[in-house]
């Protein structure tokens, strides 16, 4: 059974410009209930270890600068099915390909400055989930 938690992030550029309170009230809006959040501004090494998956791929470095560039917001939200739920309210990693409605199209700059993160699977979901939460999380 899929389980009912993921790892949320407000990006550097979204939480910059000061939507985060939007991007809440427009998820709490569509069913999501926020279980744990914090404020904190990554340092390089914390960005490149949670992005460690994508170490190699072309955009690593471009994407550990910009997450280290300021503050951002991890949530763990809850809701049925939360992984799939919360990736389709999200919309497309690049905001030129989101469906209409989502969080990427109506927030994000581009590929890169995304707006927000998501977790792609229950296990990844808990392990971003102790990356920035501890056992608080209870992903
Ligand atoms: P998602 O965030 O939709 O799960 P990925 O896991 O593929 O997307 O990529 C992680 C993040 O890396 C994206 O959200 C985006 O910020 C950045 N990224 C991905 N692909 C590119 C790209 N081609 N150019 C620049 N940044 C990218
Ligand atoms: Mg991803």
């Amino acid at each position: 059974m899929a389980g009912n938690r993921t790892l949320a992030i407000i990006k550097p550029d979204a939480f910059g410009s000061g939507k985060a309170g939007k991007i809440i009230a427009h998820l709490e809006a569509q069913g999501f209930t926020l279980i744990c959040a914090r404020v904190l501004h990554m340092s390089k090494a914390e960005a490149g270890a949670f992005y460690e998956v994508h170490k190699g791929r072309p955009f690593y470095g471009e994407l550990v600068e910009f997450m280290s560039s300021g503050p951002c917001m991890p949530m763990v939200l809850q809701k049925d099915d939360a992984v799939s739920a919360y990736r389709a309210a999200i919309g497309a990693t690049d905001p030129a390909e989101a469906a209409e409605g989502t969080v990427r199209k109506l927030y994000a700059e581009s590929k890169g400055r995304n707006a927000v993160h998501g977790s792609d699977s229950d296990e990844n979901a808990r392990h971003e989930g102790m990356f920035f939460f501890g056992a608080d999380a209870l992903i």
